[in-house]
C-alpha cells in the first residue's frame, strides 16, 4: 500500500464526494466475480456511502480466463 509508485493511477484513495477528504474503507462485499461493493466513511464530514467496483474493460487478456467472466476489450 505504501511506497513510491511512479503510477499515480494506482492510488487506492477514494475522496469523499462532499468534502474531498480521503475516505476510510469500512467494509467490502464481493457480490459477484465482476461486482464488488465497498463502504466508505469520511473521517472529516461523517458521510458514509457505498461505492461499486467492477471491471469496465480489458487491457490484457487473462491467461486463465473464467467462463463466467466477460469483460470487453
Ligand atoms: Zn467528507
Amino acid at each position: 500500500m505504501k511506497g513510491a509508485s511512479t503510477m499515480s493511477s494506482t492510488s487506492n484513495k477514494t475522496p469523499c464526494p462532499h468534502c474531498e477528504t480521503d475516505c476510510k474503507t469500512v467494509k467490502t462485499k464481493q457480490i459477484s466475480r465482476v461486482y464488488r461493493e465497498v463502504t466508505y466513511a469520511c473521517p472529516k464530514c461523517g458521510h458514509i456511502f457505498v461505492a461499486s467496483i467492477s471491471p469496465v474493460r480489458t487491457l490484457a487478456p487473462s491467461e486463465m480466463p473464467h467462463e463466467d467472466v466477460r469483460i470487453p476489450g
